[in-house]
């Protein structure tokens, strides 16, 4: 998969070259291109920003430079296309689902802003052309989207075929489609068996793979139930009783 980049801090996306993530791009799996968007500014001070019209607060980022900067990811392939992602708090929930959907991509380009985010006529450009898509990774505000894009880049990396170590790590994440759809992964443990007055539960230990299984549902069952009820809510009774019934 190729990943584009453009941002004012290039520089915030080092971690990519860390652990998972690093070692995909090293195998060639995930192909990452960081650009910065000054280098499409026009005047000597490289301004990417000016006031709002209509007044109020803040700044807001100008269009030309990210069209610019945009056309010249586009021209890399000019056989293909990109699904554009714009971070934005005001944009619709990432979530485990969307990040399926972009690994099935063969490239994602990211759009990162700051101050108070894109001329909206940028969205409303490539949007007519292409699938843009404007992406919260929350319910609360950043300072700017360098942060949301290393979520997704994340989220969506690992299920990259060959990123995980074990692919089947994946399957029974939380929210993973399937017996896991909107559901959370129950508590995990390792050795050893007691650890400051704790112990392992006995069910686990027990080497009884049905049990075990139907243990650890139960667990993901009422974690979702304390955590995040609406979940449960959102699920079709039947399907939770066909996941239920296998075990
Ligand atoms: N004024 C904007 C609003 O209230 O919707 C917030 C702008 S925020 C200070 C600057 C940039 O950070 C945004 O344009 C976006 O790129 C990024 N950002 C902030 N919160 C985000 C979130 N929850 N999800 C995705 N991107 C976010």
């Amino acid at each position: 998969m190729r990943v584009d980049v453009i941002s004012i801090f290039p520089e915030y996306f080092a971690p990519l070259d860390v652990s998972l993530i690093g070692k995909a791009r090293e195998r060639g799996i995930l192909d990452v291109h960081l650009h910065q968007l000054r280098d499409w500014a026009r005047d000597v001070h490289r301004t990417v920003d000016d006031t709002p019209y209509g007044g109020g607060p803040g700044m807001v980022m100008k269009p030309e430079p990210w069209g610019e900067a945009i056309d010249a990811v586009l021209a890399a392939d000019p056989a293909a296309q990109p699904r554009i992602i714009v971070p934005t708090p005001s944009g619709v929930p990432f979530t485990q689902k969307l990040a399926m959907e972009y690994a099935a991509e063969p490239w994602l380009l990211f759009t990162p802003a700051r101050y108070e985010g894109i001329d909206s006529r940028v969205m409303a450009e490539y949007g007519a052309r292409m699938r843009v898509d404007e992406v919260s990774v929350g319910d609360y505000v950043l300072a700017g989207g360098e942060v949301a894009v290393l979520v997704m880049v994340e989220a969506v990396g690992r299920l990259l075929p060959g990123v995980l170590g074990n692919a089947h790590s994946a399957v029974d994440d939380s929210f993973a489609p399937g017996a896991m759809e909107n559901l959370l992964e129950g508590p995990v443990y390792t050795k050893p068996p007691e650890w400051r007055g704790h112990e392992v539960p006995e069910i686990l230990l027990s080497g009884h793979h049905g049990k075990i299984a139907r243990w650890r549902r139960d667990e993901a069952l009422r974690r979702t139930a304390r955590n995040r009820l609406e979940l449960l809510a959102a699920l079709d009774p039947e399907t939770l009783d066909k996941h239920d019934r296998k075990l």
